[in-house]
């Protein structure tokens, strides 16, 4: 067993983007930092992420984004068409408004390109932050001086604070709340990425683009400076049978359910060479986030569907926001009640404002989208004004 050196040793269970976050939020604090990661090695598939100037602006504050940066596309504005037509409903700025208004770019970017940067970020000098990979943790043990993981394979590693950052099946969420699996929503994703150049003139537009239709709805992006085509098509589906929640998918199932869509969004799905299709789950929010020393970041404690983009930039903030509370009071427990007191309500929020999109995508019928067309297209500050408290948010 290996027991903990200073009483300053931090254990991130999960190397996903809220973990290596927090890692590095802490790290920078002061803290000896061992993540511990499942997986044999770190990996991503090939999909793309909005980040918002909310989230932007903690990367930054974290050092990583000068490294993000060329890897980047910022699109020019958001706009809403129609799936079948394309015929636009509304087209609302976004690349300047986001740096005047919330103070940071608003960014797409290829989740392995974000990871990396923030996997660069724990390997900065003076940093005493260790990443060990094949390390499966089932579970934690605490007492009131120290908290330990239990390993899969029987180690034990021992810290004086454990940050359950192991993703929406998480194994310390299920052990600090009971069981308790999360709800299947009926929303399925399809995920791709094109290079650019396989698209002629069905290319997506430099925007982030939402294509609205009945039970369905599509988001195509740009990534790596305009290089990649990035898609997210979202269908309701009555029921899940995969084992696993995200699994490999055939081109011919994808462009089936996308049959008679504009030609931009087919062209996408056609092109691709890999289809992955990702089971959408979410929560209610939940009244615990700690036990002791044992707190709970990310998609471990508020997973919510992806309709306002928000997942991993909540992550972000969660890190940052744990960081700052525990460079506040050495009293570990007491630190963690405060992050989880601060955070959920934003959460909670963001959860619910996430499901609410996911209805108003979904409508159909000529007059489904009138409200929206007379935001982006009579009133775009009204518009930028409703984002104010999600995009403007400011962690300390
Ligand atoms: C279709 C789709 C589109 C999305 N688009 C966006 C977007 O545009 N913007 C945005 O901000 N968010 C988006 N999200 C959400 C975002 O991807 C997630 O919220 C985010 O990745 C959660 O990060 P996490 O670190 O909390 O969890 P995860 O990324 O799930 O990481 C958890 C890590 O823990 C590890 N792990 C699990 N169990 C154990 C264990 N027992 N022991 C050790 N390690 C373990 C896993 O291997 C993994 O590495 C999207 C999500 C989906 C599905």
């Amino acid at each position: 067993m290996e027991t903990a050196r200073s009483t300053r040793h931090a254990l991130v269970v999960g190397a996903g983007i809220g973990g290596l976050a927090a890692a590095l939020a802490l790290g920078r604090t002061g803290w000896r930092v061992t993540v511990l990661e499942r997986a044999a090695a770190l990996g991503e598939i090939g999909a793309g992420i909005q980040l918002s100037p909310n989230g932007v602006r903690v990367l930054s504050t974290l050092g990583v984004l000068d490294r993000l940066l060329p890897t980047t596309f910022r699109p020019e504005a958001v706009e809403m068409r129609l799936g079948r037509s394309g015929r636009r409903v509304f087209r609302v700025e976004l690349a300047e408004t986001a740096v005047r208004r919330w103070g940071a770019p608003y960014l797409h970017v290829h989740r392995a390109d974000l990871l990396d940067a923030l996997l660069a970020g724990t390997a900065g000098s003076g940093l005493d932050i260790t990443l060990r990979t094949g390390s499966a943790v089932r579970g934690y043990e605490q007492d009131p001086e120290q908290v330990t993981a239990v390993l899969d394979s029987g180690r034990r590693v021992t810290g004086s604070l454990l940050v359950g950052a192991d993703g929406i099946h998480s194994v310390i969420r299920g052990q600090l709340l009971g069981a308790g699996e999360p709800r299947f929503t009926g929303h399925v994703a399809w995920r791709v990425t094109v290079p650019i150049e396989r698209l002629g003139r069905d290319v997506p537009p430099p925007t982030a683009c939402l294509w609205v239709g009945e039970r369905r709805h599509a988001i195509t992006y740009r990534l790596r400076g305009g290089a990649l085509a990035n898609l997210v098509a979202v269908v309701e589906r009555d029921a899940w049978r995969g084992e696993s929640w995200t699994e490999r998918g055939t081109r011919r199932d994808a462009l089936a359910d996308f049959e008679g869509w504009h030609p931009t969004v087919t062209t996408v799905l056609r092109e691709a060479d890999a289809h992955y299709r990702w089971a959408l789950f979410d929560r209610e929010p939940l009244e615990e986030w700690t036990d002791g020393r044992v707190a709970l970041l990310g998609d471990a404690c508020h997973p919510m569907l992806p309709y306002l983009a928000q997942g991993a930039t909540m992550a972000i903030e969660d890190a940052q926001v744990l960081a700052h509370r525990l460079e506040r009071t050495g009293d570990v427990p007491r630190a963690l009640r405060s992050y989880a007191a601060i955070r959920r309500p934003r959460t909670a929020r963001v959860q619910a404002g996430s499901r609410e999109n996911g209805r108003r995508f979904h409508r159909d019928g000529r007059f489904a989208h009138v409200p929206l067309w007379f935001l982006g297209t009579l009133a775009p500050h009204v518009y930028h004004r409703r984002l104010d408290w999600l995009y403007g948010h400011r962690v300390p």
